[in-house]
């Protein structure tokens, strides 16, 4: 017989028609059976453990549905900017920096302009007063802007006439770097790590996303535009090593080259196909102005007949599609793109996806649920920028309460999935289960079920592997969580304080708290 675990006493929240249980077992890798009362008892002879849910909830593994793996690793070791709020306390964080690093690349991240004194971003005369003896380079929150001080501008050699280089009235460049010349300058960054580099940064966060219940992602790599070409290095890797690890990965290849993909065996590809930018850099595509930027409605990062092209490509040959789009144009954009698709190929089992649709308008609502188009959700971003007078708010004035509106969306009959979208929001589920529960706008609120149900069953739906994760099902995989409480009794508001008690991974206790 197999090895045996019975946690018995736990309040089963299983995710299917059964919704409720008392006890489970699991044998080998796998989920034996699942009930209520005294029932486990039958199984209990020669188990290896047993172990007390002491009443608290028991759910299947976390799925994180929108996870920059590689990013998230290697972002471990940047300088962290969250805190700053002025030109000041950014120099203080890279001096630190640059006295340990001696001369090496110094890469900074999470600085947000909106919360800054300046009330602007630094450029390369303010970053050159604190370091100029070795590159520097300062992310913006949403990766979306980068900017260097001189000896990084030196150093990093990026052609000016690239799109997305910021010049100063005598046309030289302030350092800050966005579109293709921030993505151009994004390549060059990554690849200077190594593939022991990042096997060292990927490992060393298992335990973090294990110790939070996480047991799959999809793992959205290669994050820069400059998405046509074939090969990636973050993609690669994954490819090659993502198996070693024990969280599983179901990689979406940051590419346009269908033949590519297919030739890797890949069912899927994008993940990060751009179609425009983010809120934060004014440069998701709106259909109408930025409240604070008069004039300005983001803008497409992909030619729109190109992109039409690919997605017809992918429905040819019975690809999964995942579009990156933010702004309700650009949402247009992708669900003409597969309507059209459908026209030509017909409707099969695509299970197409738009990753973060913050700006779903209710009409492009109706019209993704009639094409069977999956929405991957990032609830955080509500908890970080979508309180009264927080980013949301400053960038879309009248058309504050848009966002991310969940209630409706469920209420549509979509299928929306969550993701972290790490390391831009908190990895830990719990976080976005509380911002889904707790939206700062009453109305887009769903249930704790529902919310659930993204970091769950929906998110293997997302991947095509809801017979085998994302429920408490007997015969499926032996993913499965405890939580430190019941969370069913508990407060809404309290939901993101909850820990993640055990961790069993295909039936093998991985964390223990
Ligand atoms: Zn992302």
């Amino acid at each position: 017989m197999e090895e045996r675990i019975i946690i018995k006493n736990g309040r089963c929240m299983t995710m299917d028609e059964r919704q409720t249980a008392d006890w489970i077992v699991i044998e080998g890798e796998r989920i034996l059976a699942v009930g209520d009362g005294d029932g486990w008892q039958e199984f209990a002879q020669g188990i290896h453990r047993l172990i007390d849910g002491q009443q608290r909830t028991v759910l299947p593994g976390f799925i994180d549905s929108h996870f920059h793996m590689v990013i998230t690793g290697l972002a471990e070791n940047f300088v962290n900017l969250e805190g700053a709020r002025n030109f000041r306390s950014i120099g203080r964080s890279i001096k630190a920096a640059r006295a340990k690093k001696k001369g090496e690349l110094i890469v900074a991240k999470f600085l947000d302009a909106t919360r800054l004194e300046e009330k602007r971003l630094p450029d390369r005369t303010v970053l050159d007063r604190y370091c100029n003896d070795a590159p520097v380079a300062v992310y913006s929150a949403d990766y979306h802007v980068l900017i260097l001080n001189t000896y990084g501008i030196l150093y990093f050699k990026v052609p000016f006439t690239l799109d997305g280089v910021d010049l100063d009235e005598k046309g030289m460049p302030t350092g800050i770097f966005t579109n293709q010349a921030g993505s151009r300058l994004d390549t060059l960054i990554f690849n200077s790590f190594s593939d022991e580099d990042i096997d060292e940064a990927v490992s060393s966060t298992m335990d973090k996303m294990l110790g939070c219940g996480i047991t799959t992602i999809a793992a959205m790599e290669g994050g820069n535009m400059n998405f046509v070409f074939g090969q990636d290095k973050q993609c690669e890797f994954i490819y090659q090593h993502g198996k070693k690890y024990p969280i599983d990965m179901e990689l979406f290849y940051q590419t346009t080259n269908v033949d590519y993909v297919m030739e890797k065996g890949l069912k899927r590809l994008g993940g990060n196909l751009y179609l425009d930018g983010t809120m934060g850099a004014r440069t998701a595509a709106l259909s109408f102005d930025y409240a604070d930027a008069p004039g300005c409605r983001g803008l497409f990062c992909i030619d729109e007949n190109y992109l039409k092209e690919v997605v017809c490509r992918c429905y040819e040959k019975n690809l999964q599609v995942a579009l990156d789009a933010i702004g309700d144009r650009a949402i247009e954009l992708a669900l003409d793109a597969f309507e059209l698709a459908i026209s030509k190929f017909g409707r099969k089992d695509h299970r197409s996806r738009i990753e973060h649709a913050e700006l779903i308008t209710e009409v492009q609502m109706k019209r993704a649920a009639d094409l069977g188009v999956i929405l991957s959700m990032t609830p955080a971003y509500e908890g970080i920028w979508g309180e009264k007078g927080g980013m949301y708010e400053q960038r879309l004035g009248g058309h504050y309460g848009r966002s991310n509106q969940f209630r409706q969306i469920f209420d549509s009959g979509i299928i929306v999935c969550g993701g972290s979208d790490s390391d831009i929001t908190d990895p830990n589920p719990m976080v976005g289960i509380h911002d889904a529960v707790n939206h700062p706008v009453c109305c887009h609120r769903v249930s704790l079920e529902e919310a659930l149900r993204m970091y769950t069953i929906h998110g293997a739906y997302a991947l095509f592997k809801e017979h085998e994760i994302g429920s408490l099902t007997p015969g499926k995989l032996a993913d499965v969580i405890i939580l430190e409480q019941d969370i069913a009794k508990l407060l809404p508001d309290r939901l993101k304080t909850v820990k993640t008690a055990v961790t069993i991974k295909r039936g093998k206790v991985m964390v223990e708290g």
